[in-house]
């Protein structure tokens, strides 16, 4: 993949602009995009190394993520890996939910996340572990900062439909009531949604909710998505705007897309050419569910705030554009219907919050 060399760099600091910075911080954020194998922090990433025994090929903390210099997704997906490898003991998965959901949410102003947990990248370890930490993360989180959570469990798209359907069989086996659903990601080009149509009609009948990645993918692609793997909700999606037709029923549908502005243009693997804030742009414009999130934060050198500030600068966006964007992760989200009237309103008394009053901005947060 061509990286353009006048590209902006998203993943370091844009314009200081104190309206800006008062309002990111402040706004309250639903993140539906965030995959836990890519929240680690790069110091808890060496520290587990350290307790396992385990070589980091000679990283460190400080150039164990590249940031805004990713070759490609290839490159990007094997530092992956090398962090899936650390992450063995349901202690190691308590902490990282943990952090990812304080450090890295709630202290950003994240009040719900549906994390996407990959199963596939953590190999030799057993769901059932996996589970056992990242549920007891999740019940730790709440407690000390108020964030709710629940799971969606990713099908890898780079392995066989069979894989996929047995993963989806071993969710249901140890059925928790903290996973609420699966998705499709890893390498798109090397698994189109197609292939995946028996593992996602099993995980249907199992009342599980669906969504699957479609970054690269052309517009044809969400139709498979809602039609053949019943998915209501689409992670990136950029395409969709370049076919009126599917763009209109996605629309009346209020079919949900999880954008990701910081990591989708370092990765550049929306295709867009120039940055897939401008994606974004035209997919609200054409009145699209659109959801802002961050999907693997650290790994791309961002967090939920700097994704939101990204889109300030870029668009001009503030209050009242970004606030929609919270209000519409709402709407997208897979609580049910009390869990979602009780999120409207925490997020609402939130906003209440950065409302301007007469003469001045009343920002603060509680
Ligand atoms: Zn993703």
């Amino acid at each position: 993949m061509t990286v353009p060399t006048d590209a902006p760099s998203y993943s370091r600091p844009t314009d200081h602009d104190p309206e800006v910075e008062l309002l990111v911080a402040a706004l309250p954020k639903i993140s539906l995009h965030c995959h836990l194998i890519g929240s680690v922090a790069a110091t808890t990433v060496v520290d587990l190394a350290r307790k396992h025994g385990v070589g980091l090929e000679g990283r460190t903390a400080d150039d164990l993520y590249d940031h805004d210099s990713y070759e490609d997704l290839g490159e990007f997906l094997r530092v992956l890996d090398l962090v899936g490898s650390v992450v063995r003991d349901v202690d190691d998965f308590h902490r990282i939910t943990y952090e990812s959901l304080t450090d890295g949410g709630a202290a950003h102003g994240v009040l719900h996340r549906e994390i996407h947990l990959s199963p596939p990248g953590h190999p030799g370890v057993a769901y059932p572990t996996i589970l056992d930490g990242v549920v007891a993360g999740m019940r730790d989180a709440q407690a000390d900062t108020g964030i709710t959570s629940g799971l969606v469990v990713g099908l890898c798209r780079e392995r066989s439909g069979a894989d996929a359907l047995s993963l989806v069989e071993e969710v249901v086996r140890h059925r928790r009531d903290e996973v609420w659903g699966v998705g499709l990601d890893y390498e798109e080009v090397k698994g189109p949604p197609g292939l995946f149509v028996e593992a996602f009609a099993a995980a249907g009948r199992a009342g599980l909710r669906r969504t699957a990645h479609s970054e690269s993918g052309p517009p044809a692609h969400v139709l498979t998505l809602l039609d053949e793997l019943g998915c209501d909700r689409v992670d990136h999606g950029y395409h969709v705007v370049d076919d009126p037709e599917i763009t209109a029923r996605c629309v009346e549908e209020r079919v949900p897309f999880t954008c990701t502005p910081v990591s989708s243009d370092i990765g550049r693997y929306s295709g867009s050419g120039d940055g897939s804030h401008r994606r974004i742009a035209e997919m609200v414009e054409a009145g699209l569910l659109v959801t802002i999130d961050s999907d693997d934060p650290p790994m791309f050198g961002t967090d939920p705030t700097h994704d939101h500030r990204v889109l300030a600068h870029a668009l001009g966006w503030r209050r009242e554009e970004l606030a929609q964007l919270t209000l519409n992760g709402v709407e997208a989200s897979w609580l049910d219907a009390s869990g979602r009237a009780d999120l409207r309103a925490r997020v609402e008394a939130r906003l209440a919050l950065t409302r301007p009053t007469d003469d001045t901005h009343a920002e603060e947060q509680p």
